[in-house]
């Protein structure tokens, strides 16, 4: 498959205090296209991940922390372009590293990881302080005073990211962090550290004093994840990945009450009620649940059609999903793994397989790579752990509803809330239903539909706070108070 072919072997090292280092034990990198070692990913050992906390410890107290805000904003635009002048590099390592078409990576990772600094240079640069005229009446003199706020980077943030949009998620955080003025160690996925490796690159030839960024790669439980967010010079953790996984550092942070900014998992309804371009809604739910085959935390995996057209909703949708040819792989043999679990898992509880189910055969590499089918199932009761749990798959469950209150009871029960999706043409059910769902983003008539100012994140398990715009410089900042009296 000629679009995923990946080019010479990767090369991911540390990046410590603005050195490259290969330091510690090392794990093979596979291709999820074909299952052949792309790569070897040097695993952080607790003293390496000690010496970047240290490294960013130090550029805060150095020229790193005297930098203003003009300056930090134009050492973020230097990054976007950067990046954007290595930019063919970029998509080969991100689609080497996670199989994904290499459309979908120069059309969507590497243009928004280039979109996230030039947004984050925009945002912090007009972002204003605030100021408050005080009057005490009896105090001595005029009784006046000038109260404003001065916003202080938290210091050394921890940043831990998965391997599903590797660099548009890492750089998600480390383009405000750094706006707000703090130092970042940076540890990505395990499956995916290559184009970590390059941002590194790309910002040390933009001049950020040494230390200002650093990265260890290595895996998360009993290695370098966990050795960082445990590690008590760290001021704040900006985690994306599982939910359990944030549960894990949550109870690491909690020793030192490090400041969290959580982004999980979800299991993301999408409501097509009867009113609704059917057409639109068929294709925007292959958009939902089938792009990066399901890997994607906005993904649906839950799918509620109002009955009048259920059958004929269906129908289309297994049609669409059979016909789907040129998708991407399942990010690891594991991962493979588990979402095959949950499709023989679908049919033990009951579920009726309307298309895929299985392993596709392509007659070529890819039969040695790690891919599942686009899948449509039906027919499972709402207590089915298929339509409970995150598969993070290419796969939904279709089930039916017969009026409004029923759609919104049935999207609700999850203890996920990230995104949820609405296909009606009637605008006043649209206005109605959308804020009666539980989760952080609600589309009408279209899916991933993104403005970087919004704010991003879940609701219940699916995460902790808020991103986008100036919610994220919010949480990589602390306002504090300056009291002048006049
Ligand atoms: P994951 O939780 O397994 O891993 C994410 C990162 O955490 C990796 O870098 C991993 O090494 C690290 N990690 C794992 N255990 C750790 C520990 N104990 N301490 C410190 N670090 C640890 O997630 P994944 O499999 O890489 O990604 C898929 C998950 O991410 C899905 O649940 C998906 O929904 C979620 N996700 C959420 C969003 C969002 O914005 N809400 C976006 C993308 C993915």
């Amino acid at each position: 498959m000629s679009d995923s072919v990946h080019n010479g072997p990767m090369k991911p090292a540390h990046y410590v205090n603005g050195v490259f280092t290969t330091t510690g034990s090392a794990f093979p990198l596979l291709s999820p296209v074909d299952g052949s070692q792309v790569g070897t990913v040097p695993e952080a050992p607790r003293d390496v991940v000690g010496a970047a906390v240290q490294a960013a410890r130090s550029a805060l107290a150095g020229p790193w922390g005297r930098t203003s805000v003009e300056e930090r904003c134009s050492f973020l635009r230097r990054i976007a372009d950067g990046i954007e002048a290595r930019f063919d590099e970029f998509v080969d390592a991100e689609v080497a590293d996670t199989g994904k078409p290499r459309e979908l990576a120069a059309t969507v990772d590497i243009p928004r990881a280039i979109g996230n600094f030039r947004a984050y240079a925009d945002l912090a640069y007009g972002r204003p302080e605030r100021a408050y005229p005080t009057t005490v009446p009896g105090w001595s003199g005029s009784g006046q005073a000038l109260n404003y706020t001065v916003r202080r980077p938290l210091g050394v943030v921890a940043i831990i990211s998965p391997w599903n949009l590797p660099l548009l998620l890492l750089t998600w955080k480390v383009a405000p962090a750094l706006a707000a003025g703090n130092a970042v160690v940076a540890k990505p996925s395990e499956e995916t550290p290559s184009t970590a490796t390059l941002l590194a690159e790309v910002i040390g030839e933009a001049g950020l004093p040494a230390g200002a960024f650093n990265l260890v790669h290595g895996h998360g439980a009993n290695a370098a994840g966990e050795y960082l967010t445990s590690h008590p010079g760290v001021d704040a953790i900006a985690f994306t990945g599982a939910s359990a996984t944030g549960a894990a550092i949550m109870r690491s942070a909690a020793d030192h009450v490090t400041a969290v900014s959580f982004e999980l998992g979800g299991k993301n309804p999408a409501l097509v009620f009867a009113d609704a371009d059917l057409a639109e809604a068929v294709e925007g739910t292959v958009r939902s649940s089938f792009t990066h085959s399901g890997q994607i935390c906005l993904c649906t995996e839950r799918v509620y059609v109002q009955r009048p057209v259920f059958e004929e909703f269906i129908a289309a949708l297994a049609e669409r999903a059979r016909a789907l040819k040129d998708y991407g792989p399942m990010i690891s043999a594991e991962h493979r793994d588990k979402v095959l679990s949950y499709y023989r898992l679908a049919v033990e509880e009951g579920a009726t397989v309307v298309a895929g189910g299985g392993v596709p055969t392509f007659g070529d590499e890819r039969d040695g790579g790690f891919y599942a089918e686009p899948t449509v199932l039906t027919g499972l009761p709402e207590s089915a752990r298929t339509v409970r749990e995150e598969i993070f798959g290419p796969v939904c469950h279709v089930a039916p509803f017969d009026d409004e209150d029923e759609a919104v009871r049935l999207a609700n029960d999850s203890r996920y809330g990230l995104a949820a999706t609405v296909w009606t043409t009637d605008l006043s059910r649209a206005h109605r239903v959308a804020p009666r769902i539980e989760a952080g983003i609600v589309w009408v008539n279209c899916w991933n539909l993104r403005d970087l100012r919004t704010p991003f994140g879940g609701v219940k398990a699916s995460g902790i706070g808020r991103e986008g715009g100036e919610y994220s410089l919010d949480f990589f900042s602390e306002p504090v108070n300056v009291c002048v009296k006049i």
